[in-house]
Formats: structure tokens, C-alpha cells, sequence
């Protein structure tokens, strides 16, 4: 497969907290989109756009798709990706619900080792560069989960480690604990977007740029809603309209339009598409190395990435931006 010589050059590459690695601002997920039953020509074509457009970060999980993304990332990483593996950052998690019985979710050693060896093996891969813990476990010692975790990078099945949907003092102490076992912990994964600014303002970047750890922050976009998709309803191929997506069509209230309409008339003073300020807005924040997004269709990645071109905001677009989306 053949991709752009300059492929590197339009993307902006930021270190991870004070660790040596390098994400994309941009990284591509593939929870949607990717599962059993998608069409896999889609998936290909979506996987190379980002990759041509210097989407080097891959983030997926054991249960995205019930494993299918997993599978479907696999095989194309093998035929579409050969000789590139050196290039790619894949990241993926344990934690949720993945098989029956006791040991089919959460934080125990018994499904941490369990559910990496299976991801490789859904992968075909020797390792992953980032492996997440998915969720925090309410009932597992702290000290097990981050034991395990230090573990899969002292096996050589991941370089790195991470959490996600951590807060406050479990986000802290896992912290503490991945440095006490020798595998420091790289970022943390959570929701942030105008709409959800939780991350802010619970206090956990600031925690994060304490502890010299990064943030990658997913469904900037608000799964959809901080972009064009519905300006004038819902489509029917969109993620609104789809059945057991974790976007309710209810969301789309006319109240919401409206502010997504006066947020689309910001960007279109600002020459840029909505979703294209929702990805600056969101990386303007410290510690966020990455905005991790997802695309139905390649379109939408090639309008994303080209977000980078405007990322700074005048002091008046910040404010009107806040009496629009803040609590
Ligand atoms: P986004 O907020 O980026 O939403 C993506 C969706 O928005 C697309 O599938 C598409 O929906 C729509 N969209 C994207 N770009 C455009 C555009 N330019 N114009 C119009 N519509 C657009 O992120 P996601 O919610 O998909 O989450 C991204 C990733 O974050 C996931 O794949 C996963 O890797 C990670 N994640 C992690 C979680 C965790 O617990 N750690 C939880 C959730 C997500 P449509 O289908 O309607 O076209």
C-alpha cells in the first residue's frame, strides 16, 4: 500500500506528559464503526485516510464491536499496514464485560492477564503500544489491577500503560502505584468536549499535569453533535438514528440545536467547520496530547484533520463559546 510522502508533515505530534512518546492531536477509535457486519471496504478505507493524514494513533478495545473491531484492525493491520508497525501507535483496553463468569470484566489479575492475551491474539500482534485499564474497579485492590498492569509491560505486551474514566484520588493512587511498579502511567483516557467538561472541571487535568501525566479525550465532538450532522435533523445513517448506540435521538432537542447552531456560526467566522473548532477548543486544554474521534465515513476524517490550521481563539469566541455550552 502505497501512502502520502507527507503524510507526517500536516499533523501536529504532541509529547504525552513527561513520557517520550509522541501522539497524534488527532487519533482515530474505532467503538463505532468497525464491529461485526460493518463494511469492511469502509473500515480499510477509513483506517488509510487516517494513516495518510498523519493519524498515526489506532485506539480500539477488547469490546468494541464484542471483539470485531479488534479482529477487523487485525487483518488490516497485517495487509494495508505491513512494514508500517513501527509508525503506529495501537492502543486497547480491559476492564468491561468481555466473557461469562467472574473473571469476564473489571480489574482482577486473572481478567487483566486474561484479557490482553486475548486482544493480541484478536490483533495478531506480539504487543500493544498503550494498554488501558477501561474502567476503575470498585472492588479490586488498587495495588492488584496496577500490578497486573506493570506486569503486561514487564511480559513485553504493551510498552505503555494507561487508565480511563479514572478521577480524582483512585486517579492519583493508580498513579502513585504504576510508578511504584515500574511502569509509570502514560495518560488517562476520558470524555471532554464543550458539552462535558467534567475532566476540567473535577480538578482531574489539573491532577494529570501535577503528576506529569498526559489526557487523551474521547468523543470531543460530542459523539456528532458538535458537528454539521444534525443541524437540520437527523439523518438516518447517522449515529443518532442508529439503534444501541449510546447517542439517544432525544438528545437532539431543539434547545441543543439552537446552540449548536450559534456554535456553527462561531466557526464559520472562524473560516472553520463546527467540528473543526470542537477539535481546537478541546486541545487547547492542558494536559490533552490527543482528541480521539470517530468517523463513519473518510470525509469526515479528512475535514477533521484539517482542524489543526486554526487552533488558536481570540478571548471574545472563548467567552461566547462558554455562554453557550457551560453548565
Ligand atoms: P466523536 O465525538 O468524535 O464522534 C464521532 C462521530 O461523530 C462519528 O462517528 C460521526 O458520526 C460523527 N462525526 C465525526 N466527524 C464528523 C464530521 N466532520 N461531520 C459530521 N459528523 C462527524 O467520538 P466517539 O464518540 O466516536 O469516540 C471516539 C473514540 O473514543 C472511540 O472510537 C473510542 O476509541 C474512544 N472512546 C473511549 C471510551 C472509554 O471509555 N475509554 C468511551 C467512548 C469512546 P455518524 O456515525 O453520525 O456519522
Amino acid at each position: 500500500m502505497n501512502y502520502s510522502e507527507t503524510r507526517n508533515e500536516t499533523m501536529l505530534y504532541n509529547r504525552v506528559g513527561r513520557s517520550g512518546l509522541k501522539l497524534p492531536a488527532i487519533s482515530l477509535g474505532m467503538w463505532h464503526n468497525f464491529g461485526e457486519g460493518e463494511n469492511l471496504a469502509n473500515q480499510a478505507a477509513l483506517l488509510r485516510t487516517a494513516f495518510d493524514a498523519g493519524i498515526t494513533h489506532f485506539d480500539l478495545a477488547d469490546n468494541y464491536g464484542g471483539g470485531f473491531a479488534e479482529v477487523n484492525v487485525g487483518n488490516m493491520l497485517k495487509s494495508d499496514f505491513e512494514g508500517h508497525r513501527d509508525e503506529l501507535v495501537i492502543s486497547t483496553k480491559a476492564g468491561h464485560r468481555m466473557w461469562s463468569g467472574p473473571y469476564g470484566d473489571w480489574g482482577s489479575r486473572k481478567h487483566i492477564m486474561a484479557g490482553i492475551d486475548q486482544s493480541l491474539e484478536r490483533l495478531q500482534l506480539d504487543y500493544v503500544d498503550i494498554f488501558y485499564h477501561h474502567r476503575p474497579d470498585p472492588e479490586t485492590p488498587m495495588e492488584e489491577t496496577a500490578q497486573a498492569l506493570a506486569d503486561v509491560v514487564r511480559q513485553g505486551k504493551a510498552l505503555y500503560v494507561g487508565i480511563s474514566n479514572y478521577y480524582g484520588a483512585p486517579s492519583r493512587r493508580m498513579v502513585a502505584l504504576l510508578k511504584e511498579f515500574g511502569a509509570p502511567c502514560l495518560l488517562n483516557q476520558l470524555p471532554f468536549n464543550m458539552f462535558d467538561r467534567n475532566a476540567a472541571e473535577s480538578g482531574e487535568f489539573q491532577g494529570l499535569v501535577e503528576d506529569g501525566v498526559g489526557a487523551i479525550t474521547f468523543s470531543p465532538l460530542a459523539q456528532g453533535l458538535l458537528s454539521a450532522r444534525y443541524l437540520h435533523g437527523v439523518p438516518a445513517d447517522s449515529r443518532a438514528a442508529t439503534e444501541g448506540t449510546c447517542l439517544d435521538r432525544e438528545r437532539v432537542s431543539d434547545e441543543l440545536l439552537e446552540k449548536v447552531r450559534a456554535l456553527n456560526e462561531i466557526a464559520r467566522q472562524r473560516g472553520q467547520s463546527l467540528a473543526q473548532m470542537a477539535l481546537c477548543w478541546n486541545l487547547d486544554f492542558a494536559p490533552v496530547a490527543s482528541v480521539l474521534i470517530g468517523a463513519s465515513r473518510p470525509e469526515q476524517l479528512v475535514e477533521n484533520t484539517k482542524a489543526l490550521e486554526n487552533r488558536t481563539f481570540s478571548g471574545e469566541e472563548r467567552s461566547l463559546i462558554d455562554s453557550l455550552t457551560a453548565a
